[in-house]
């Protein structure tokens, strides 16, 4: 009886892992199609500066939109492409986008705001990474201040010098880095004493409601002060409500992203926000 029911409960285990492989398998088989066939489309989510509500550039996001019309979150694909090496292609696709759209802005007399992009780990220890990542903006002649650099906490537990030396070489070829999902993981407030970072973008959990006794509130706030006495603006992510608005107001947080005031859209659509809030 028992081990009938334990026997059971192993087919469902490895039936779950074989249609994860399978999954994960056809990610793989499609994911060069994809890229050649300009499947994978580049999201904007607008950021809003707290002081007035006014949207000052955005963060590009990728997305798979399959040729039967559905699209696939980034959540489901990208720690696929970062086991297997694809994300530094990918990577690479999507900051020449976001150049292209920053060179189209320029040429056109505009001076439009910093877009930032998602690094991944990866990259970090890919040997081209600074190379292309320069030769890139030459190529399209964008001054670098325009393209802002999201990299994730984590990435900065390894404290080796593989990550000290990139972010001094980016900094010196006049990239912004920004701190993703701060306080999403460990590490952190020592990494921020180590290493000289732009802005600093809390990360969504902060704005979770937990015990409903202000510890939360008292944490951010305590962040934000902080991160001011280092000269580090504050982005908050995840903003869904008014009442965390008016919270990260009152906290002094400088810029907000979220659904509140916009969920990532398509470029045309950032576009024309973007022109608008220039007008
Ligand atoms: P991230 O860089 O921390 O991006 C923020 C994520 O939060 C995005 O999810 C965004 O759509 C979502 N978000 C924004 N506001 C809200 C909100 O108010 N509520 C909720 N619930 N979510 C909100 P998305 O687009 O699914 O991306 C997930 C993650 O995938 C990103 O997290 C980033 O780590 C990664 N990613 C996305 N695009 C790229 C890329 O081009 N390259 C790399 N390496 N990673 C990427
Ligand atoms: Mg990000
Ligand atoms: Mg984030
Ligand atoms: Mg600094």
């Amino acid at each position: 009886e028992c081990k009938g029911q334990y026997m059971h409960h192993e087919a469902l285990y490895t039936e779950q892992m074989g249609k994860e492989m399978q999954r994960e398998q056809q990610i793989i088989n499609e994911m060069d199609t994809a890229l050649e066939e300009k499947q994978f489309v580049v999201y904007f989510q607008p950021k809003y500066e707290l002081d007035g509500y006014t949207p000052r550039g955005a963060e590009a996001l990728v997305r798979w939109k399959k040729p039967d019309g559905t699209m696939v979150s980034p959540g489901e694909f990208i720690p696929v492409f970062e086991k297997n090496g694809f994300i530094i292609k990918l990577d690479y696709y999507v900051w020449d986008q976001v150049c292209q759209l920053i060179a189209t802005a320029l040429r056109a007399g505009r001076k439009p705001d910093p877009i930032s992009v998602n690094v991944s780990r990866v990259n970090l220890y890919n040997p081209n990474f600074l190379e292309s990542l320069v030769n890139l903006v030459e190529k399209y002649r964008i001054p670098p201040e325009y393209l802002h650099l999201e990299l994730t906490e984590s990435v900065f537990s390894d404290t080796e010098n593989v990550i000290l030396n990139a972010v001094n070489y980016l900094h010196k070829a006049g990239f912004t880095i920004l701190m993703d999902d701060f306080g999403s993981g460990y590490s952190s407030l020592n990494v921020l004493k180590d290493i000289d970072l732009d802005v600093l973008k809390i990360d969504m959990k902060f704005l979770s409601k937990g015990k409903d006794d202000g510890r939360g509130e008292k944490i951010l706030a305590a962040v934000i002060q902080m991160a001011k006495a280092l000269d580090m603006p504050v982005i908050a992510e995840g903003v869904e409500e008014k009442k965390q608005v008016q919270m990260l107001k009152r906290l002094g947080c400088n810029y907000i992203q979220g659904y509140y005031f916009a969920k990532p859209m398509p470029q045309e659509d950032y576009e024309r926000l973007a022109r608008k809030s220039h007008e």
